[in-house]
């Protein structure tokens, strides 16, 4: 499907002190659906609400009140999974997963254990251009959100929120391909660019929107390979699970943690004892949160209040063919469409916002050209002026695309047109037309670049005899003529015109 080729990374390995180890790496992501209701309630999913006031009824865990599922929510997880080139479940089924905790009143998360809407799929991590790893999908799965419990407000009572009570998330349940924390992190990264580009998940990490639960087990070089072989888990070491991690940063840095932590008891003779843990950023360390609980611990049943979700395979074609193109496909198109290197391809489809305003840039354009534009000078200032968004940006893309138009053509040099975009930038109006209006415009009248270039002669007669001797020292004259016109004369005639005034 994809034109460009891949070199897998390879696994991470800690060197113990008893032989290397290798990582492996499966993460459960959590990602909320772009949805403004909940999963099976009306009440809006607005973030930073006043607390307790998006609750409805079924929400708050009422007696008598019915689930009803929301078909948004539904249609978003169809399109996440379509994305993740996945298997669409057409009948799936809603469970309840039954544990006592304050923020969730019900007493039980409903969930989809046994038949989850999304089978399996596959996500490509890109490491750099060029190095890229499957990751395999194993299931996604519908289920509620719980609240939220306060506990340092008040020096002596906890306080609870349920406006994120029964908000819709999707879990994503990778297997254990990833094979290093930085992989870790693109692997998130990419399914947050994916689900990005879908408008299925806003991926943002810092309201925990996006966050993940990491299982990380440590195995010998060849182990791996044993399990790829057979699919089986024997081979591989025994998992811990860090939860809710909501920072690429700290998911590395807890991954990194737990395996040497596991390397460490291993190799004292020990055994690791599957857990669930909590990473503490401030020491820099995973601690053990409880023992691993197991389905059967939390009594799971079909849960009665809902028939089992049945959608129509006309309704998941009509879904797939509304959807966009995807970040892997958008960046072998501008490879092969806009002769972009594979590096820059990846900066302009990072964002979909970016790609947007790249293509509008770039029509009619040299694409390499607008691409250098867009990512050092754009992006640049955009940085330099508080981290605007690109949708922001006082340069258009029709501004941006008619200044690159004004070099293609030779109206300007580089030089003038960084003067050009800073004007754009800060006072706006059309690049041609100020070009014209402040006589920015090159000069590549012949004539009028020898008059410049003879009267720098004719004023320099001891540098004239240097460069006779040394023609590297032609550069100087360059300079002087460009200077003396402003930088607005074409620097190819000024370096053809010198060389043949001074006979080189
Ligand atoms: P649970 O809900 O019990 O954590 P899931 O099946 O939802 O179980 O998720 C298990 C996760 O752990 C998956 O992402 C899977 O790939 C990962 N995993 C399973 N075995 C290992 C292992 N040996 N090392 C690392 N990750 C593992
Ligand atoms: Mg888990």
């Amino acid at each position: 499907m994809l034109d460009l080729t891949y070199e897998a990374p390879k696994p991470k390995v800690i060197e113990g002190a008893t032989g290397p180890w290798e990582l492996v790496i499966g993460l459960e992501v959590h990602a909320q659906v772009a949805s403004n209701a909940k999963l099976f309630s009306g009440a809006s999913t607005e973030f930073g609400a006043e607390p307790n006031s998006n609750v409805a009824f079924i929400d708050a865990g009422m007696p008598g009140m019915l689930p009803v599922i929301n078909e948004g929510c539904v249609a978003l997880a169809v399109k996440t999974g379509l994305g993740l080139k996945a298997q669409i479940n057409l009948t799936s089924a809603f469970d309840r997963k039954n544990y006592f905790y304050p923020d969730l009143p019900q007493g039980y998360q409903i969930s989809q254990l046994y038949h989850p809407i999304v089978g399996e799929g596959e996500v490509l991590v890109d490491m750099e251009p060029g190095i890229a790893r499957l990751v395999r999908i194993e299931r996604i799965h519908l289920e509620q959100d719980a609240g939220k419990s306060i506990h340092d407000m008040d020096p002596h009572m906890s306080f609870v929120d349920l406006n994120r009570t029964g908000v819709a998330l999707m879990e994503i349940v990778s297997r254990p391909d990833i094979r290093g924390p930085e992989e870790a992190a693109a692997y998130v990264a990419k399914l947050r660019q994916i689900m990005r580009y879908l408008g299925t998940c806003d991926g943002n990490m810092q309201n925990g929107n996006l966050r993940a639960d990491v299982n990380v087990s440590v195995c010998r070089p060849g182990d791996y390979e044993k399990y790829m072989e057979t699919q089986d888990f024997s081979h591989l070491g025994t998992r811990c699970e860090i939860k809710n991690m909501n920072s690429m940063r700290f998911i590395q840095q807890a991954i990194d943690y737990e395996a040497r932590r596991q390397i460490a008891i291993l190799e004292d003779g020990g055994s690791v004892t599957q857990e669930t843990r909590l990473y503490d950023p401030d020491k820099g360390e995973t601690r053990s949160m409880r023992s691993k609980e197991e389905a059967h611990d939390y009594r799971y049943f079909p849960d009665p209040d809902l028939l089992p979700l049945e959608i129509e395979q006309a309704w998941v074609d009509d879904i797939a063919s509304h959807l966009p193109e995807l970040p892997d496909e958008k960046k072998a198109r501008f490879v092969t469409e806009f002769g972009l290197s594979e590096y820059d391809a990846s900066v302009l489809t990072a964002e979909a916002e970016n790609a947007v305003y790249f293509e509008v840039a770039a029509e009619g354009n040299d694409g390499k050209l607008t691409a250098n534009w867009v990512i050092n000078e754009l992006f640049g200032r955009l940085k330099k002026d508080g981290d605007t968004p690109i949708t922001e940006s006082p340069v258009s893309p029709h501004q941006l695309g008619g200044i690159v138009a004004l070099i293609s053509k030779g109206d300007i040099s580089g030089k003038i047109a960084k003067d050009l975009f800073e004007i754009v930038y800060t006072e706006g109006g059309d690049p041609a037309t100020l070009v014209e209006e402040r006589g920015m415009k090159q000069v590549t009248d012949t004539g009028a670049i020898e008059a410049a270039v003879d009267d720098v002669i004719a004023a320099n007669p001891a540098q004239v005899e240097k460069a006779k001797a040394n023609p590297k020292l032609a550069g100087w004259f360059v300079g002087q003529v460009m200077k003396a016109t402003g930088g607005k004369a074409n620097p190819k005639a000024v370096n053809q015109i010198v060389a043949a005034k001074l006979g080189l």
